[in-house]
């Protein structure tokens, strides 16, 4: 509802007499979904959820003309309770830190000066005048900024890499093809701040001597695309991408490409085939695609996430970074917060938060009183973290430690009532059905797999089945030539591992 209620602020504040004062902004994503449509009238910040048509007059007239904030549609807590006046007194942001996310639900992502505004492309001016390649590198490497697609390799690495593969042209690309059942990080990005994507590729470009960027993106975020597109046109036209670029003799131009909807198209060799035009499969690496990427060319890949800190880092220092997070882990991560959750949304938080922390504090808990039982993260890839486990700290090796891994950022959240197996076959069923069918582990072996959790979940398990399942996982993981077959049977292992009770329970209940 959401333009209707743009259309309707417009119309009461030119009655009011107030529209050469009063602005209304459209942006991207503020990250409370729950609480949508939601309404922020600034200076004071006030904070109004969950706006109906109806609503929009009284807030005109009381707020806008009579300066008074209208208590009874500010975002209540617990039913009530405590009116909270500005977003910083709201707990679901309170323990957040907004990095990737800074510019999203603020300024107007079709607008390039409301960007520049908030210092956009002066990280790039920074690094395109004052400093070297090596020297932006450097700066990367010393952040411990880490890929957020998933993988978590270090990001300066490959952009070192990428610098030092020879090559006569290289190109820079960014993975926003993201797929997983219940993340939304990238899009929230792409369609709240497109420009930090745009200004990080170019940062990349000139560190490791590229001329050329692709954005991947997938066709079903049309409004992603279209405010790319936008952001595209606005910064050629500004000289902020083309050739020249500040003078300095430097050249970066950026193109989109929409994927089809392919999961397997988020792995980096299929999204290159892609690009290419081909068919979107997975070759062997190496080699890797700093050495032989797009067009057999050395080509940078990161994700649109790790895109988004990049100006931030340049422009406050590699230290500033550094100093969030744990010691292997920098910086946030953004988290797509789903499932059985009563703060349904997007949220960004130091690495090292604990889950509790996300589950009660920003997530606000379980709905219907319900107790918690796990959480799932990295999606088809990841795995479930029980509810013995809550204290985990949220960063890439605990995670991993724990059975489960980063991921993208899809958090998933599980009570009492689901089923931990059902749950495996979930995931195992998308991965069966996103498989591309080029190697045998994958396209056989997790149909196997399907199979065995199908009659597990209809109560003819048999004895022997989780080993077999264990079994297959082991192999298909050891065997499977990308990733996407690598890492399908880990939601099926996670689950065996924390729930084999559950397995167990219903493999005895054979009817
Ligand atoms: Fe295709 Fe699966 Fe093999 Fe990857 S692991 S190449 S998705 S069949």
């Amino acid at each position: 509802g959401s333009p209707r209620l743009i259309e309707l602020f417009e119309e009461q504040i030119a009655k009011a007499g107030l529209d050469k004062e009063i602005k209304v902004v459209r942006t991207g994503c503020f990250g409370l979904c729950e609480m949508g449509p939601v309404v922020i009238v600034y200076p004071e910040g006030a904070f109004y959820a969950r706006v109906k048509e109806e609503n929009v007059e009284e807030i005109v007239q009381e707020h806008l003309v009579k300066g008074r904030i209208v208590q009874h549609l500010l975002h209540h807590e617990s039913a009530g309770e405590q009116v909270e006046v500005s977003l910083n007194e709201i707990e679901f942001y309170k323990k957040q830190k907004r990095v990737a996310l800074r510019n999203c639900g603020v300024i107007d992502p079709e607008k390039i000066e409301e960007y520049i505004a908030f210092d956009g492309y002066r990280a790039l001016a920074k690094a395109l005048t004052e400093m070297t390649q090596q020297e932006v590198i450097d700066e990367i490497l010393k952040s411990g900024l880490r890929g957020r697609g998933g993988a978590g390799f270090p990001t300066g690495r490959k952009w070192q890499f990428t610098h030092d593969a020879v090559g006569d042209k290289k190109y820079v690309a960014c993975n926003a093809d993201e797929g997983d059942p219940g993340a939304f990080m990238d899009r929230s990005v792409l369609e709240g701040d497109p420009h930090a994507v745009l200004e990080a590729m170019a940062i990349a470009g000139y560190a490791v001597g590229a001329d050329q960027g692709y954005i991947y993106c997938r066709a079903e975020y049309p409004i992603a695309v279209k405010r790319l597109e936008i952001a595209i046109s606005q910064a050629r036209a500004m000289g902020l991408l083309g050739e020249n670029i500040f003078d300095t003799g430097f050249n970066f131009d950026i193109e989109v490409r929409l994927g089809a909807g392919a999961f397997v198209c988020g792995e980096e060799t299929a999204l290159m085939a892609s690009i290419e035009g081909f068919r979107g499969e997975p070759r062997t690496r190496p080699p890797f695609p700093a050495v032989k990427g797009l067009f057999g060319k050395p080509t940078l890949l990161n994700n649109v996430e790790t895109y988004a800190n990049v100006a931030q880092i340049i422009l406050n220092g590699a230290d500033w970074f550094a100093a969030m997070g744990t010691e292997r882990s920098k910086g946030t991560k953004v988290f797509a917060l789903g499932g059985k959750i009563n703060n349904t949304g997007l949220v960004e938080i130091p690495m090292g938060t604990s889950l509790r922390e996300v589950i009660y504090d920003i997530g606000g808990g379980i709905p219907n009183g319900k107790k918690f039982k796990a959480a799932q993260t990295g999606g088809p890839s990841g795995g479930c973290i029980p509810a013995s486990m809550l204290d985990i700290k949220i960063d890439y090796d605990s995670l991993i430690e724990a059975g489960s891994m980063m991921g993208s950022g899809g958090l998933i959240v599980m009570d009492e009532d689901n089923c931990m197996v059902d749950i495996a076959r979930f995931f195992l069923d998308f991965t069966v059905d996103e498989s591309c069918g080029k190697c045998t582990p994958c396209r056989i072996g997790t149909r196997r797999m399907l199979e065995i959790l199908e009659r597990i979940v209809e109560g003819k398990g048999e004895e022997g089945d989780i080993e077999r399942l264990e079994q297959l996982a082991e192999n298909i993981k050891a065997t499977a030539l990308c990733g996407l077959g690598q890492t399908a049977p880990n939601p099926v292992l996670s689950t065996i591992r924390h729930f084999r009770d559950e397995y167990e329970a219903h493999i005895r209940e054979k009817r």
